[in-house]
């Protein structure tokens, strides 16, 4: 008789306690953390780590559309929830109607369509553009702005933001200091003109390397999931403390031997040069496991690196396991692999993967937060 061995799919671990640890590591920085939980919590899960964090006091998140922050609230989020992107269609129009979301606004038209729809007091953040060139009010439309708002009481200007261009790139300096002048002229003339305003610039990478930026909040992102906005710049150290909170594992599928000579996967784009041993793992780019990772990444099996051996395909992946066994690791059908994460010398971190990837750390979290997740804390 023969038994059938049985493996779940491609899983995502999300350690809630890491994230918690790495707010708190942010918090250090003294002023109030605005927790940006937009896209899913960039993979890791809008209402479980938005929970995770209010538990130790986050009182304000951020996520992108309107509809993330009726999400959220369904969730049971009871703090502030701001909206980065605004409304964008009618729904989301008779969504802030109901005054527990603060949506983002930095175009007239979506400010006068707020004013008539809204037919009670709504708190809105103003977002200016200091450089990014993205949305936002810019300085030229500040008379018209601080006019409007005086017109249209129903409309609380209660906080002012503006996003950074490349405050990770500390040779970009001047370029994040220009924003930061503009931006604090720009709130000045705001409160100025009578609206208290709670000022926020800063997102991970200014949190922790650019002081100057720092208000009334901050809003950190890619930080709070453990990903260095410094990393491979001279300013790497600062994200020393930070810990990764996730990690994905999928099954070995197969094992067998590549004949030197042999070519493996579509298009043969690997040829062994020697008799190998080769595991299939449960893994491809339907599962957001990037085939830009072909004959590029590693995977991590018993904390021993193992390279990935030709294209990686819709659901499958040929990993080289030659090395184990000399390493004393005995890999079988069933066992599981890390894509990222895991123990040992072999342990794949956020930042390896989204180089070999040819991304950075946001896009290979978002994606690959697509998959089951389970979560530890
Ligand atoms: C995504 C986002 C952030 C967070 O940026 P990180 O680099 O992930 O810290 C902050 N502010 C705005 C407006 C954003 O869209």
């Amino acid at each position: 008789m023969t038994t059938m061995i049985e493996y779940s799919k491609i899983e995502v671990q999300i350690d809630l306690a890491a994230v918690q640890h790495n707010y708190r590591e942010l918090a250090k920085a003294g002023s109030r953390l605005i927790a940006v939980v937009k896209s899913d919590a960039y993979g890791h899960g809008l209402a479980q780590v938005s929970s995770a964090l209010e538990e130790i006091g986050a009182d304000t998140f951020a996520v992108g559309y309107v509809h993330e922050a009726h999400q959220l609230r369904e969730s049971g989020c009871g703090g502030r929830i701001v909206s980065l992107l605004g409304p964008v269609d009618s729904g989301d129009m008779a969504r802030l109607g109901k005054g527990d979301v603060i949506p983002f606004i930095g175009h007239f038209d979506t400010m006068r369509a707020l004013a008539d729809q809204c037919p009670e007091p709504v708190d809105i953040a103003l977002k200016f553009d200091t450089g990014m060139s993205r949305l936002g009010f810019r300085k030229e439309e500040l008379p018209e702005l601080l006019d409007f708002l005086h017109a249209h009481p129903r409309l609380r200007p209660v906080m002012a933001s503006s996003h950074l261009a490349a405050s990770d790139e500390p040779e970009r300096d001047e370029l994040t200091r220009s924003q930061q002048e503009l931006f604090f002229e720009l709130v000045d003339a705001v409160r100025g003109a009578g609206f208290a305003v709670e000022a926020n610039l800063s997102n991970s990478a200014a949190i922790m390397g650019h002081e100057a930026c720092r208000l009334d909040a901050q809003r950190a992102g890619i930080a709070l999931y453990g990903g260095n906005p410094f990393q491979g710049t001279s300013r790497e150290e600062l994200g020393e403390g930070l810990r990764p909170a996730m990690s994905v594992t999928a099954p070995v599928l197969h094992v067998h031997t590549l004949r030197k000579g042999q070519g493996i996967s579509y298009g043969h784009t690997y040829v062994s040069d020697s008799d190998r041993t080769v595991a299939v793992v449960g893994a491809g780019y339907a599962d957001c496991y990037s085939r830009g990772l072909s004959n590029r990444g590693f995977m991590n099996a018993g904390g021993v690196r193992i390279p990935i051996l030709g294209r990686v395909c819709m659901q499958m992946t040929c990993v080289d396991v030659s090395g184990l066994a000399g390493q004393g690791v005995d890999l079988h059908v069933g066992d599981r692999v890390h894509l990222l994460g895991g123990d040992g010398p072999g342990r794949v971190d956020i930042h390896e993967l989204a180089a070999w990837w040819g991304t950075i750390t946001y896009e290979a979290l978002c994606a690959l937060g697509m998959n089951r997740r389970v979560f530890v804390k």
